[in-house]
């Protein structure tokens, strides 16, 4: 995976995360000041659950992914594409500053 593409993941980790975290508050505000019916607790007991799950299996992805992180890599200064540590473009980017047809 390019560090483009992890970053991708990443972020879309963090905003289902924060919906998680909203549903379990709004959730949370609309029982505070009433007596909740069985139906009520059950779906707050799953939906407490989905973010425990979801918290475990993200927190297993990016341990995955972080053990990628370990090669060293760098990054196109034009595109942001992978490319290794001792160049500072990609061939693409470099062929179209050149002027070379590819
Ligand atoms: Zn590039």
């Amino acid at each position: 995976m390019t560090n483009k593409e992890i970053s991708l993941v990443f972020s879309y980790i963090y905003s289902q995360r924060v919906n998680l975290e909203r549903q379990i508050n709004d959730f949370q505000s609309r029982l505070r000041y009433r007596n909740i019916t069985e139906t009520e607790c059950l779906e707050f007991a799953l939906l407490k659950e989905r973010y425990n799950m979801f918290l475990e299996v993200t927190g297993h992805i990016k341990s995955l992914l972080c053990l990628n992180k370990k090669q060293s890599v760098n990054t196109c200064i034009i595109c942001g594409d992978d490319i290794p540590n001792n160049r500072q473009v990609c061939t693409v980017c470099y062929n179209r500053y050149k002027g070379v047809k590819s």
